[in-house]
């Protein structure tokens, strides 16, 4: 089978238009903060959703029918990798790309208007009650229940992991609507507000002191019946594709390329033996074997979105993506740390806070990096842990 890896005259063309408008319209301290490791709030990534919202760009994945710019695959990598490049906040996914192809699917036309819309414009903000203690990778393990009253359900149990939830405006929720069926079968998808009586919105810290991550308890919460997505007990399916979704763009190839740039800034700023470290033999080389790692991983990244532009489903490659990206990311942050040698031993996670005014004695350069070290921990956890990944390659595509 043949593939043309190249791009278009078009798609440079594409490429260039996103990059001249990030230019002009990505706010210049928003840009620093991304580009230096400094945490942005809920506000600076709804702002960033309304700009691009403007312009019509605020659904990259979504079909024009909903409001989206119906760009295939090859378009939406370009937009993506040229926003990493730029420093421009993440789309937050969790509206955008996880609970919005739920509601296209099989949401009713009332939800569609309803939810969709706000995500959109940058409105409302979306987290994902799946994980519970027990139900990670046995995600159907689940034991949030969730009884018809009337015209509510009434919700009792703990979700946990739950990233972003202090900012978020609603969850999609997976719920045990029937514990009597085989696991997967007594499922439902619900809609909840986040502001109901009865939840409970606790921080979890990460080992890098963030909060990110939160559990959130439910107890005696009602949610109306209309908020189910699809038939009740059929939540399964619709977790499933949303997880499919979930994928897409999971190599994180700009962010990546973006961090190394940064790596090399670091390297060549600092010394040892009297020249820039990005000079030494040793840790040259292992730049290098990074940046070759990526280099191939992009490659694959464009195996993959052109088995998609041609309607092939991306199967198991995405589980290649997902492990390599996740791996590559913890390098470049690895050899971050390396690089700043005994500045990256004593770290200021206050650092990392807009307007951080302290007397940090660190150079502004060595300031976040082991923070962040500590934080992409997760990427080997998140979105379906890398063994589970392997696990999947190993029966999938070796056939073991
Ligand atoms: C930073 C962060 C953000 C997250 N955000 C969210 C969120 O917003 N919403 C949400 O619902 N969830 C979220 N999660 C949860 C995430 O999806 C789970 O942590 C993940 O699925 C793993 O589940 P677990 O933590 O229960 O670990 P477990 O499933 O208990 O796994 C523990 C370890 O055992 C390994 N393991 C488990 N089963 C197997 C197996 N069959 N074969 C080989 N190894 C196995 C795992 O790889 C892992 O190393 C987040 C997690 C993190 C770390």
């Amino acid at each position: 089978m043949t593939m043309d890896l190249d791009f278009t005259a078009e798609e440079r063309a594409f490429r260039a238009e996103v990059r001249s408008f990030l230019r002009d319209h990505l706010p210049a301290a928003v840009r620093h903060k991304v580009l230096n490791g400094i945490c942005l709030e809920r506000e600076d990534y709804l702002a960033w959703q309304r700009v691009l919202h403007a312009r019509g760009w605020g659904g990259p994945s979504w079909p024009v029918a909903f409001g989206g710019t119906g760009w295939g695959p090859v378009r939406q990598y370009l937009f993506d990798d040229a926003c990493a490049e730029a420093g421009a906040p993440r789309l937050v996914p969790f509206g955008l790309k996880m609970v919005a192809p739920v509601l296209m699917a099989f949401g009713s036309a009332a939800q569609q208007q309803r939810f969709l819309p706000p995500i959109l414009a940058g409105e409302a903000w979306w987290c994902q009650g799946y994980s519970e203690p027990g139900a990670g990778s046995d995600l159907a393990a689940l034991r949030t229940r969730a009884v018809r009253d009337g015209e509510h359900y009434v919700v009792n149990g703990q979700k946990t992991w739950t990233t972003f939830a202090h900012y978020a405006d609603w969850m999609f929720c997976l719920v045990r609507t029937d514990p009597a069926a085989k696991p997967q079968r007594g499922i439902s998808f619900l809609l909840i507000d986040m502001s109901s009586p009865g939840i409970r919105v606790r921080p979890i810290r990460t080992l890098d002191g963030a909060h990110e991550v939160n559990e959130v308890w439910l107890e005696g919460v009602r949610v109306p019946v209309a908020n189910l997505v699809g038939e009740e007990n059929r939540g399964w399916t619709y977790a499933k594709f949303l997880l499919g979704h979930e994928r897409s763009n999971i190599a994180g190839i700009g962010i990546a390329r973006r961090e190394l740039a940064r790596l090399k800034r670091i390297a060549r700023s600092e010394t040892g033996d009297g020249r820039p470290l990005l000079e030494a033999p040793l840790f040259a080389a292992r730049v290098a074997r990074v940046e070759i790692e990526l280099m191939a991983l992009e490659i694959t990244n464009l195996r993959v979105l052109s088995a998609e532009a041609e309607q092939r489903a991306p199967g198991v490659e995405a589980s290649i993506l997902k492990i390599r990206g996740s791996e590559i990311q913890q390098e470049i942050f690895a050899l971050m740390t390396e690089a700043l040698g005994l500045q990256a031993l004593p770290y200021d996670r206050e650092a990392m806070a807009a307007g951080y005014a302290g007397d940090c004695p660190l150079p502004v350069h060595a300031r976040t990096p082991t923070s962040q070290y500590l934080n992409m921990r997760k990427l080997s956890i998140y979105g379906g842990s890398n063994e589970i990944q392997r696990n999947i390659i190993a029966r999938s595509m070796l056939g073991l």
